[in-house]
């Protein structure tokens, strides 16, 4: 490893902003997070997280990754309530049917945003001695200077720095602040997806589930939403209902109930008939979800890079973003293993190879999105198709335990699409979608995998068209 070097400013002391810190730590002198927020100095939602208060899954590869920085953080999280997840007590009812139980190692935590968010912080503040957090500080300008930032400004304070990393988010400002400086902007990737959320919380009655239950369920078509339920700390359960495209989406605590005996499985609307409700009902809207692609610019000024969600904000209720942040965290240590905070070609670097981390979850979500016809923006090449093989993954997902296992996987990102695509999988996969497909057939729903094959319609449905679809 080198010599630590230099100087790294941080934007956003949330999950990507304190895993950034972390990747900068062990290779700058010093490294400074600045946020906007007042922090807590507990476990409470925060202005500047909004989402927060909405159910959060962090996915299996992003718990194995924290644990990995964090020695011992999922011992402290279940100390503090997190409830652990094993992959066989998934009640998970999609595509028509509920999906067979997996055998897959899913070392998932379920837990409340701020209490993750908290323990990170702790952690990063017990740890990593030249790193320090300086909230209540809203960065509002970069210091830049013949092609590289040199550092940001916030109000008449000045930070200096060789790297800035940008993690404040969604709404980031700091593209602009770039084109302002003079760098052209990135294009975007935009998927119009028009999610609302709604959340309630319930006090957990001992007869509903084991404490290590989530349910998820999602009527086949996306048109009617879904709703995912996850255990928390303190005995609650987390109930949040999702839908696009400006359907409704309950309102109060009545139109919970009204909602929960539209979805085609009945554990949520059981739950919360014998549930105790508690506070009010959240609310939260997104109208895209937003890719930057700075890895097709020509120019890109050195001493700058952006991660988390003000790189890419996927639509929330594939779970990706936290775990996508964790990954780019460790491909920034990765790379400042070759070089050092201060080499010209990092941010060059960084996002070709972030691009890549990425593309999976992204294309996944464009599969998932663009199935429902009223989706609109950015198709990423081969969307069509890798909705239609979803569809029938899913599909066959309740029919096939190997097909559920490499689902479960690719969806929490410890395996790539490619591995739905093994010869034998692959058969499993068009077999069970075929005999579920036969159903729906009967009932005039569409045609079966093999009709469309026989009809010629699925032409480009050979393994190498999926595989350069989905991968
Ligand atoms: C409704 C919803 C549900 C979600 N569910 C999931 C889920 O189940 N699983 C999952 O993995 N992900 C989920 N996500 C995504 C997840 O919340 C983010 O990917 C994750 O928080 C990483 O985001 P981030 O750290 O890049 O940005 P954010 O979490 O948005 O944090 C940005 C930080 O920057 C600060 N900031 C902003 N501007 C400035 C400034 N000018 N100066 C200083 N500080 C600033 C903010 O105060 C904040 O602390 C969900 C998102 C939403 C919207």
């Amino acid at each position: 490893m080198n010599t630590p070097t230099g100087t790294v400013v941080v934007i956003g002391a949330s999950i990507a902003g304190l895993l950034a810190a972390r990747a900068a730590s062990r290779h700058a002198e010093q490294v400074l997070i600045l946020e906007r927020d007042s922090l807590p100095s507990d476990a409470m939602p925060r202005r500047g997280v909004p989402q927060g208060v909405h159910a959060h899954i962090l996915l299996a590869d992003g718990q194995a990754r924290i644990e990995k920085w964090f020695p011992g953080i999922t011992g402290e999280l279940t100390l503090r309530g997190a409830v652990p997840v094993e992959a066989r007590e998934l009640v998970w009812h999609q595509g028509g049917g509920y999906r067979l139980p997996s055998a897959v190692d899913l070392p998932v935590l379920s837990v409340s945003r701020p209490v993750l968010e908290d323990a990170l912080r702790s952690r990063v503040r017990e740890d990593l001695q030249n790193v320090e957090i300086v909230d209540a500080t809203s960065v509002d300008g970069l210091l830049c200077d013949r092609g590289a930032v040199r550092g940001v400004r916030a109000g008449d304070t000045r930070y200096p720095a060789d790297l800035v990393i940008d993690c404040s988010g969604r709404t980031t400002r700091a593209w602009a602040m770039l084109d302002q400086a003079g760098f052209a902007a990135p294009d975007t990737d935009a998927v119009r997806i028009d999610v609302a959320y709604r959340t309630r919380v319930m006090r957990r009655h001992p007869s509903m589930f084991d404490e290590g239950c989530v349910v998820s369920i999602a009527p086949p078509s996306h048109r009617t939403g879904l709703g995912v339920m996850v255990p928390i700390e303190h005995g609650q359960w987390m109930l949040t209902a999702a839908s696009f495209h400006g359907d409704p989406v309950p309102e109060s605590e009545d139109a919970f109930s009204v909602w929960a005996q539209t979805l085609p499985s009945d554990e949520i609307a059981q739950t919360l008939a014998a549930a105790e409700p508690q506070g009010d009902v959240a609310r939260f809207a997104l109208r895209s979800s937003r890719r930057r692609r700075p890895e097709r610019q020509r120019a890109l000024p050195s001493g700058f890079i952006a991660m988390g969600d003000a790189l890419c904000s996927f639509n929330p209720v594939y779970g990706q973003g936290m775990t996508v942040a964790a990954r780019e965290a460790h491909l920034l240590s990765e790379l400042l293993e070759r070089s050092s905070v201060v080499a010209p070609k990092l941010p060059r670097r960084f996002y070709r190879a972030a691009a890549r981390i990425v593309d999976v979850p992204w294309r996944l979500a464009a599969a998932g999105d663009f199935a429902d016809p009223r989706t609109t923006g950015v198709r990423p090449r081969g969307t069509g198709l890798a909705s239609r093989f979803l569809v029938r993954a899913v599909r066959a997902a309740t029919r096939d335990a190997v097909v559920a296992h490499e689902l479960t996987r690719v969806q929490h990102m410890l395996a790539g699409p490619g591995a739905l695509l093994r010869p034998l999988t692959l058969l499993r996969l068009l077999w069970a979608s075929r005999v579920h497909a036969d159903a729906a057939w009967r009932a005039g729903e569409g045609m079966s995998v093999f009709d469309e094959l026989l009809a010629g319609r699925a032409d480009m449905l050979s393994y190498g068209a999926v595989s350069r679809a989905v991968q």
